[in-house]
Order: C-alpha cells, then structure tokens, then sequence
C-alpha cells in the first residue's frame, strides 16, 4: 500500500463542485482510499497567462495503484469531468496532478515524481503541509 499526495486545481465553471465531483470519484474509485482533504483555496493564476482566480487544494491518498496506474485513473477523473485542454497552463475545469507517491523518484517523459517545483508553488505547498502530517 503507497501513500501517495494529489493536488487539484479549478478556474472554470463552477470550481467548487468541480472539485467535489473530482474528490467523490477518486473516493469511489475501488483502489483508491481518500485519508485527508485539505481546506479549498483561491490563488491568482501564475505563469503570466490572463485568466480566472484558481481554487485548489490536495488529498492525501492510500492506493495499490502503481504510478502509472494512478496517472490514469487521474486522467480519467479529468475526462470525465470535461477537461478542456485548449491552452498549455490555461484555464482548466479541473487538474489533478500526483505530487509524491511514497518517497520515490521517478523521472519519465510524461511523469515526474515528485511533481516539478512543487515545494515553489504555494498553492500546492500550503495544502500539502496542511494534511501531511
Ligand atoms: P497538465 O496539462 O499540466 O495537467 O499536464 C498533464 C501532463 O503532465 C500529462 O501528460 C502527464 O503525463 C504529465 N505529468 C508528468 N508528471 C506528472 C505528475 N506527477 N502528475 C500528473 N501529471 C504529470
């Protein structure tokens, strides 16, 4: 069993249930065992792009998931949530990104753990700290 961190993020729509609709298929996922949740925040968008204020947060999570398993299971979360993708860092209905997934490393073109520049991110930090312990 890994513990593994989820951060999600959401600027379009009605942010707020997208991110419940998110928390509740992750928790009704069969292999997926939602431990903690942290409190919802609303950040500025960075990166220089002009768009909505963000609200985001972060699960911890218990799994028998490997890696690349949980990548899909959480890019099937943001599927079926509508997810558009029209702009590289643009708005989202809703992102799920895997921060740590136990203590490992792994480094592969279309996964990186821990997610890169994360401790940077206050907006992934903070939420993290919050149910790290
Ligand atoms: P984004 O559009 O910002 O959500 O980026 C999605 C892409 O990031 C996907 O194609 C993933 O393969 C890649 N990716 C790399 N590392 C991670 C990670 N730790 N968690 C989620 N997506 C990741």
């Amino acid at each position: 069993m890994v513990t593994a961190y989820i951060a999600f993020g959401s600027n379009l729509s009605d942010r707020n249930k997208n991110i419940q609709d998110a928390i509740l298929l992750l928790k009704t996922h069969p292999k997926i065992k939602v431990i903690k949740t942290s409190s919802i925040i609303e950040t500025e968008p960075e990166g220089g792009l002009k768009q909505g204020k963000f609200l985001n947060g972060a699960v911890k999570i218990e799994t028998d998931l490997s890696a690349r398993q949980l990548l899909q299971a959480l890019q099937d979360v943001e599927n079926k949530l509508g997810r558009e993708r029209a702009v590289k860092n643009g708005p989202r209905t809703i992102d799920l990104d895997i921060i740590f997934y136990n203590d490992q490393t792994i480094n592969e073109p279309d996964l990186i753990i821990p997610h890169p520049r994360w401790s940077q991110r206050s907006f992934v930090k903070d939420p993290i700290q919050e149910i790290c312990e």
